[in-house]
């Protein structure tokens, strides 16, 4: 420690380090030492009014163990702000009644009944009032007749959900492929309801209102329904299209009949074929915890087939509920979007739910970490694990440490705390921030996490204001924001030295498969100009990264590009089993220093294979090279690897391929998953311990085993790239664009995580592409602004309501610039004795995204089918137990979700019905091993809109409004064949032309003169000049700027064959793979939850 520094309150960040003349760390504040740079830090600058102070202080820095009473954020004005923003308070559009859907009299169970709408209940009135009346969606299934399946076991086999064989009933049974293909042959379509034939749906008030309202026993009418949307209107006007909203009076005990008197019964034993080595969690463990839904999973035979009764098999007819009347995603959105959208959203009051990700907002960081760095399933935790428990809610957090902010929203701030480096606790080792407490006049500081009191070194002492807050609080970053940066000190350092900058290795494959596709010409032109774009820090002129060269087949060949020499020099190693670095001396170099020389090799390399045979590669040995290649170097680094094809030269990490698509639906699918070798662990394991990051690019003609070749990538924080039958002329753009973007992005290297947390809670489980060789800390070779580690906590203790919950993710890593600082976000979260609680501050896109990452680890261990019906099994408890002790009374028939939750089951049948959970006959085996491991780092904007894709109308709106159109819903009853639609899912991207789109449309987008000239699977629009077409093309822009990926564009026309692709993302639609539909998905979750209710 500096104990030889003077006791002045001089802030050691004001001391310049030349090292760091580009950061701004010295210069807020206006402290001694001040260089005169910018301020950006000059909200800082104690209470100036960018930076306004939370009334009551304590609200935003509570702190968490000292036991200062902090605010009840639930009376903060700021959190009642936004919840009620968050709400629906303003949306219902109904009379105060519940509203019963009532069944036409003497019907048979399912004869007429009537659709049951949703009824969303517009409890979010009083969202802190007394009684939890959190806003509810009702969906009103009595009609269904449930629960005459629910008292016996479900059909087992056979009526309800059939035996599985999903893609031969797929395509067995679908009479309507063009349209539904939900009615089984010999069953009519449901009464009262448009059936989206031939002709649009008409949905207009009176014909549903009808069928709603059916005065069987003098029951609650229906709301006023506004006028259900015409399947592609757009949302306009005022939220009202969720025609259900109603009052709920507030919540009382739940009528003896409905209330359920205990949690579920315990789970039934694990299945055997449950794997050993798979850890059970907390939140639903893998195999099935009760008997229903066994028979889940297997296709939809059609909504007829809800809650019949054993027995004799009558022929009853179909019937649906109405899909307006069910939670709309895009409902959700705009609502948010609406509500949310215009103000920023402060950090500063503790357990705030955050604008949904796909609303824009600013950020100001007042004290806990922004959405943007950490968003979590739940802002207010049950106090104990029993309520966890109860709930089956997952605690968990998406924490993206180097996320990319936007151009309004200032970067971390670095602080210097010179030779002593930063104050952190003895005990826990949690660094400082803005919930330590400060004690005994300053000198001393109580930890928020573990409670241990520190002493307040002497450099760092300041005195405090009469509210025991510092006087200098708002001068340092640590103690005023949720996220900032330290320097790191030497000890923070791998063997005790500084970094040097690290380095890219461009390794290429030059088989003949790689060159006759064009792939090496194009990418050796691209390599001369993209070297220029290294990504830099600050203010730097340079890259300091130097850069390397490797092309390879069955031997590897390195290339001296030494500044000196006239000419690149070749050096072979074809001994791969032992693979060793040839050349220390000028292979790894500076771009600017070595361009003539560069240049040179990249104009030669694709003559140099132009005649090539060989047709074999190596890919294990690539990897081995260039992480041995930063090891001599001393250096952290990023391998870039293009390579085309399954690795079968005799080498270490040799593969065969293994790819049986017979094993789908069988208890070995889960080896499709896995690698086939474990050498590539091993090998990651080296390159993670020597910070080699690798970033794979491929390019199959045929199976590669993606499942095994993303392996390195996964596990030391790299990205993979697939382009499936590359060739230049269609699949440039899309590489180059992925190749600059990944090429550029700022990465940190050799980087540590570690999740810290106040008492009580624990970091248990992690999910992303990283290496952990302990139980705490997570390892990433490489950490990009796009990849998050989603973290799950669980109970060790007992919290309480005052003190709340703190999550402190510190990331230690090396810049682009080499140097070793530690990023540091805090969050503070709510806890909660109240479920009601929990249910209200839920965060549905999050959930998504935990679950998804869950249920896609649990396919490595797992059979495919129990992995989807644990998800089912876990989504029912959640709505259960909140129907159990949240809800208001209602009859048993009505489906009540939570307000924050009422999109759970839509995206969670997303999830079920998506590629890696239940594959249609058109996706590899190396689709689904790719997609796996993308979700695995997704974030929550990128898993909601993968799962559940945006479809918007192009031809609606008036041509000159050039802004975003409202989304539709993803259903083709919302496809009008009159308009043209962009479809897009953060990776696939789909222009859909209806077959009646009116001609001057045709020939103003596409520039021919009718429908049938379009060319059916066009990937380039024309430029054309004329208003349409550049809206267009200007929106396509958009969206894939919006995007991590290039979205490659596909145009599909209405009944062609590409059709059958593009139908697989209208998600609210039964799938051709037995993927069930949105409304038989929630009749079947309905039945569910009425099981354990009952
Ligand atoms: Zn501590």
């Amino acid at each position: 420690m500096n104990v030889n520094q003077s006791a002045p309150p001089v802030p050691p960040f004001g001391q310049p380090q030349p090292v760091y003349a580009g950061y701004h760390q010295s210069s807020y504040g206006g402290q001694p030492g001040s260089t005169a740079a910018p301020t950006p830090y000059g909200a800082y600058n104690g209470p100036v009014p960018g930076y306004q102070q939370t009334p009551p202080p304590g609200v935003s820095r509570a702190p968490a163990s000292s036991g200062a009473p902090p605010a009840s954020t639930a009376q903060g004005p700021c959190g009642q702000t936004a919840y009620g923003q968050f709400g629906q308070g303003d949306v219902q559009n109904g009379p105060s009644s519940s509203v019963q859907m009532q069944r036409l009299p003497g019907s048979q169970p399912f004869a007429s009944a009537p659709l049951a709408p949703v009824v969303s209940q517009p409890a979010v009135l009083q969202p802190y009032g007394p009684p939890p009346t959190s806003a509810q969606v009702t969906a009103q299934l009595a009609g269904m007749q449930i629960s005459g399946a629910v008292a016996p076991a479900p059909p087992a086999s056979g009526l309800g959900y059939g035996p599985p064989t999903s893609l031969a009933s797929a395509s067995g049974s679908f009479p309507n492929s063009g349209l539904y293909g939900s009615y089984p042959q010999g069953q009519a379509p449901p009464l009262g309801q448009g059936h989206p034939g031939a002709q649009p749906p008409q949905r207009s008030v009176p014909p549903q209102a009808s069928s709603f309202t059916s005065p069987a026993s003098g029951g609650p009418r229906m709301p006023s329904m506004t006028g259900p949307l015409l399947p592609g209107q757009s949302f306009g006007g005022p939220p009202v299209s969720q025609p259900n909203h109603v009052s709920s009076p507030p919540p009382q005990a739940l009528p003896p009949g409905t209330q359920m008197t205990g949690p579920p019964g315990p789970p039934p034993p694990m299945h055997s074929s449950q794997q050993p080595g798979y850890q059970l969690q907390q939140n639903g463990s893998f195999g099935p915890a009760r008997g229903p839904q066994s028979n889940y999973g297997s296709p939809y035979p059609g909504a007829a087939t809800f809650g019949s009764q054993p027995g004799p098999p009558q022929p009853l007819p179909p019937k649906r509920l109405d899909p307006d009347a069910i939670p709309s995603p895009i409902q959700v959105i705009e609502d948010d979007r609406n509500n949310r959208g215009s103000e920023p959203f402060v950090t500063g009051v503790r357990g705030q739910v955050p604008p949904l990700v796909t609303t824009n907002f600013l950020v100001k960081d007042q004290g806990n970490a922004s959405p943007r760095y950490i968003r979590c399933t739940s802002y207010n935790i049950p106090c104990t694990s029993d309520m966890a428990k109860q709930a089956q809610v997952p605690l968990a957090a998406v924490i993206k440490p180097l996320a990319r902010l936007p151009p309004e929203e200032a970067s971390p701030y670095v602080v210097d705390h010179g030779e002593s480096g930063p104050l952190r606790c003895n005990r826990c080792k949690a660094y400082m921030c803005p919930f330590m407490q400060f004690v005994e006049g300053g000198r001393r500081f109580q930890c928020c996490f573990c409670s241990c009191i520190n002493d307040v070194p002497p450099q760092y002492f300041q005195h405090l204001d009469h509210t025991g807050k510092r006087v200098d609080a708002y001068d340092r970053p640590e103690l005023s924001l949720g996220s900032y940066e330290f320097l790191a000190t030497v000890d923070y350092c791998k063997n005790n030295k500084f970094p040097i900058p690290p380095a890219f290795i461009f390794m290429i494959d030059v088989s003949y498969n790689a060159v006759r596709s064009g792939l090496v010409r194009l990418l050796c032109e691209e390599l001369k100009s993209l070297l220029d774009f290294l990504p830099r820090e600050g203010g730097a002129e340079e890259s300091a990264i130097r850069v390397g060269f490797v092309t390879y087949n069955k031997v590897l060949h390195f290339y001296n590009v030494k500044s000196s020499l006239a000419q690149p020099q070749m050096m072979v190693v074809s001994d791969v089993g032992d693979m060793f670095v040839p050349l220390l001396d000028g292979f790894l170099v500076n771009v600017s220093e070595s361009r003539a020389v560069i240049t040179s090799l990249l104009d030669q390399i694709p003559e140099m294979f132009a005649d090539t045979r060989e047709t074999e590669t190596v890919f294990a040995p690539v990897i081995q090279a260039g992480m041995e290649a930063l090891k001599a170097a001393e250096c952290a680094g990023k391998l870039f690897l293009f390579h085309t094809s399954l690795p079968i030269a005799e080498a270490p990490g040799k593969l065969k391929n293994r790819d049986d698509r017979k094993l789908i639906n069988t208890d070995k699918e889960k080896t499709l998953f896995q690698p086939q070798s474990g050498a590539y662990q091993t090998l990651a394991k080296e390159c993670v311990a020597q910070g080699c990051c690798v970033d794979l690019f491929l390019f199959p003609n045929q199976y590669v085993d993606v499942a095994t070749l993303s392996v390195v990538p996964q596990l030391t924080g790299g990205s993979v790239y697939k382009y499936a039958c590359f060739q230049v002329e269609n699949d440039q753009e899309r590489f180059l664009s992925d190749l600059r973007r990944d090429v550029q992005k700022v990465v940190g290297f050799d980087a540590v995580m570690r999740v810290r947390t106040s008492t009580g809670i624990r970091a248990v489980d992690f999910f992303g592409a990283f290496y952990m060789s302990n139980t705490t800390d997570v390892e990433l070779a490489g950490l990009d602004g796009d990849k998050t580690v989603t973290v799950e906590f669980k109970h060790d203790d007992r919290l309480n309501e005052e003190n709340g919950a703190l999550l402190q993710c510190a990331l230690l890593y090396t810049s682009c610039a080499g140097q070793r600082r530690l990023r540091i976000h805090n969050l503070a979260l709510n806890c909660c004795t109240q479920l009601a609680d929990l249910y209200r501050n839920c965060e549905t896109d999050t959930l998504i995204n935990y679950m998804a990452k869950f249920a896609y680890r649990g396919v490595l261990s797992s059979p495919v089918k129990t992995v989807r019906d644990t998800l089912i099994t876990q989504c029912a408890q959640i709505l259960a137990c909140y129907r159990k002790n949240c809800a208001s009374p209602s009859s048993a028939g009505q489906l009540i979700l939570p307000e924050c939750m009422k999109l759970l089951p839509v995206y969670l049948n997303c999830v079920l019905k998506s590629e890696v959970l239940q594959p249609g006959a058109e996706v590899t085996t190396d689709d689904r091993a790719y997609v796996r491991q993308l979700v695995t780092s997704m974030d929550v904007a990128e898993t909601n809109v993968f799962f559940y894709p945006r479809l918007l109308p192009l031809t609606k709106s008036p041509i000159e409004n050039t802004t975003e159109p409202p989304a539709v819903r993803a259903s083709e009853e919302r496809l009008s064949n009159g308009d043209i639609y962009l479809l897009e899912n953060g990776l696939n991207l789909f222009l859909w032309v209806g077959a009646s789109v009116q001609q001057g449309v045709v020939q103003s987008v596409f520039g021919v003169s009718s429908f049938s000239q379009i060319t059916s699977g066009l990937s380039v629009l024309p430029v054309l000049d004329n208003l349409l077409s550049k809206k267009v093309r200007g929106l396509i822009d958009s969206l894939r700027a919006q995007r991590s990926r290039y979205m490659k564009l596909i145009v599909v026309k209405q009944e062609d064959k590409l059709e059958m692709l593009f139908k697989h993302f209208l998600v609210e639609d039964k799938s051709l793979s037995g993927g069930a539909s949105y409304v038989d998905f929630l009749c079947h979750m309905h039945k569910e939850i009425r099981q354990l209710l009952s």
